[in-house]
């Protein structure tokens, strides 16, 4: 660990931001910060993170001077990059990390993930920076590796100047469009209000000193009253990953930040029910690549002191949750614990429907992201559960009965094999399956519109639609049983079996067959003139040529059309429904409201 001269912890960081924009190579790049032997401290490989301390990251950035300005020790961060452990790292309702980077792709500017991070950042309130990464790609770059941005900007040629200004122009836009102020880091003086964005290069290392440089120059001004920390307290983490290794059986992969963890400490984990009590067996690290004589990856130590990357071993733990949190403790304060562990896995706010959607999410801290995405999509949940799909979930999806709802959303995690099995024999039941959140939603909001338009259809086929027809004159063709005259339709439709209804409200006779041009048809739209049939009234008693008849609607059928689907109607159709409203309505103010 880096000596801390003012009692305040490494910042965590974490990387976010669209797949291939080069986070990976970005983390591999400061992970490769080496500098040649000499003064500066060595960078640190915990379990799960990278400490560089502020002695590498002065000597990167020239100017020694600097040591002395920043009182922070340096930064972790988080190896696994994404939103993803972003979450997971949850704690006391917020994240873990104390700053975030978002990497955009100079050449492909804001893709989906590129905005979920954002998203998720300013929920966290977290401080973050934007790197446009993969400068180097810009046609006609040349690479000055490891230099500060400003240092290669200069020497490249006027072209490439001008192109750079264009993509990075384009990248400030996107932000822009997502409310976000933002310039280039250089010409940023109040980071509070101007979101800082750095041109770099993961690959040839351009920009990266800059990068260092800004983030201990953020937490600096940011975090410092949220960096100070007990080194002599109990040690709280967050579980990062439960994970299986070889000869240890199930470890917890923990990112500690305050106080100290010791060999032998008893600790408090959160997990789905009651919290687990148990006994560290063993703390370990990674080991040095220059030590591979030993079987072992891992290397035990005594003691860790925040803010480290851990394995622990433990008896009991196969139960541990990633996102949980893990404190230790001594007797006395056991019951304390225990309730402040229970109390913050209970803190995730999973507020759930009585009908709606089956989320399934691989952590506490992702399920609250999603829940709260398809919350603000109006969505509704019925179950948020922390897990694998099961086949008991699509059991319980399949006895609902709405179909919107018979689905199940999962975040990053699998669908068993026996769930699966029944999945294919029950098509009722619908699973989106994604690791990008707005995937899911977008997949899910599609397969509703769906659903929505054939119900829509299903509806319109069986429900009665407005029709107006006038007797044409000199075209009655026969004067009853049926009746046979011309028709011209002036508006809706007019189909088959449909009972007819006179200005004054009375419905008179039924519909007994359409023909057009000596065809029959099934039904006549607005403009068509056919020979209509009307069984029940009779030509020179209750109709006469040139008065106006309308499909007679059933009231229920008038509700739906008047107050559901009104805006689906063509114009004609809308007119005609209103002018059969006001008839009806002229004696019964209240038919069809
Ligand atoms: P991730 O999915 O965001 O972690 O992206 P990776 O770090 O795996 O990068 C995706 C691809 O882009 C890989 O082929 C990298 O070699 C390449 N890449 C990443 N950063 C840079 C860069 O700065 N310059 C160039 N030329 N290629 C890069």
């Amino acid at each position: 660990m880096a000596e801390d001269k003012n009692n305040l912890r490494t910042p965590i960081v974490c990387v976010m931001g669209h797949v291939d924009h080069g986070k990976t190579t970005l983390l591999d790049q400061i992970r490769g910060t080496r500098i040649v032997k000499g003064e500066a401290g060595a960078i640190t490989q915990h379990i799960g993170a990278t400490e560089v301390p502020i002695d590498i990251i002065v000597e990167k950035c020239g100017d020694k001077r600097l040591a002395d300005k920043f009182i922070v020790p340096g930064l972790l961060f988080i190896d696994t990059p994404g939103h993803h452990a972003f979450t997971t790292l949850r704690s006391r309702g917020g994240s873990l990390a104390d700053l975030a980077v978002v990497v955009v792709d100079i050449n492909e500017g804001f893709k989906p993930q590129t905005i979920e991070s954002l998203n998720i950042l300013k929920r966290f309130k977290t401080p973050f920076i934007v790197v446009t990464n993969k400068i180097d790609r810009i046609q006609g770059w040349k690479v000055h590796q490891g230099e500060s941005f400003l240092s290669t900007y200069k020497k490249q040629t006027p072209e490439v100047q001008a192109l750079f200004e264009q993509k990075f122009y384009d990248v400030i836009g996107n932000l822009y469009e997502q409310g976000f102020s933002a310039d280039r880091f250089d010409r940023v003086t109040d980071f509070q209000k101007t979101l800082g964005v750095i041109p770099i290069s993961g690959m040839t290392g351009e920009g990266i000193p800059d990068v260092l440089m800004i983030l201990l120059g953020l937490a600096q001004r940011f975090l410092e009253s949220s960096l100070h920390y007990d080194i002599n307290g109990p040690g709280v983490g967050t579980v990062l990953e439960v994970k299986e290794e070889k000869g240890l059986g199930t470890t917890i992969d923990v990112i500690l930040y305050d106080g100290t963890l010791r060999k032998g400490d008893t600790v408090v984990i959160g997990c789905l029910g009651e919290p687990i009590v148990t006994k560290i067996r063993a703390l370990l690290k990674p080991r040095e690549l220059s030590e591979i004589r030993y079987e072992s990856k891992f290397q035990p130590i005594p003691e860790i002191t925040a803010a480290a990357g851990v394995k622990i071993s433990a008896p009991d733990i196969e139960n541990a949750l990633a996102g949980a949190p893990i404190i230790s403790t001594t007797p006395e304060t056991l019951n304390g614990v225990i309730e402040r562990v229970k109390s913050e896995i209970d803190d995730v706010q999973i507020q759930t429907d009585v009908d709606g959607v089956m989320i399934k999410a691989d952590t506490i801290g992702s399920l609250e992201a999603m829940v709260h995405e398809f919350k603000k999509a109006d969505v509704q949940i019925q179950k948020a559960e922390v897990g694998d799909v099961t086949k008991r979930d699509v059991m319980e999806a399949s006895t609902i009965n709405d179909p919107m709802h018979s689905v199940i959303l999962a975040f990053n995690v699998k669908v068993n094999p026996d769930a699966q099995e029944l999945l294919d024999t029950t098509p009722a039941v619908k699973v989106f399956k994604n690791d990008v959140i707005y995937r899911i939603l977008d997949e899910y909001q599609d397969f509703v519109k769906e659903q929505e338009e054939e119900l829509e259809k299903l509806r319109s086929d069986t429900l009665t639609k407005p029709g107006q027809f006038k007797i044409l004159p000199g075209c009655v063709f026969r004067q009853s049983k049926p009746a046979v005259v011309g028709v011209r339709i002036l508006g809706g439709v007019v189909k088959n079996n449909t009972d007819v209804m006179l200005p004054d409200g009375s419905v008179v006779g039924t519909v007994k067959g359409l023909e057009l041009n000596g065809k029959k048809v099934p039904k006549a739209t607005v403009g068509m003139e056919v020979a209509m049939a009307i069984d029940g009234v009779t030509v020179g008693r209750q109709i006469k040529e040139e008065d106006i008849l309308y499909v007679h609607i059933p009231e229920s059928d008038s509700k739906v059309l008047e107050f559901e689907i009104f805006d689906t109607l063509t114009p004609d159709e809308q007119e005609t429904l209103d002018k059969y409203l006001t008839i009806r309505r002229k004696e019964k103010p209240f038919w069809g409201k």
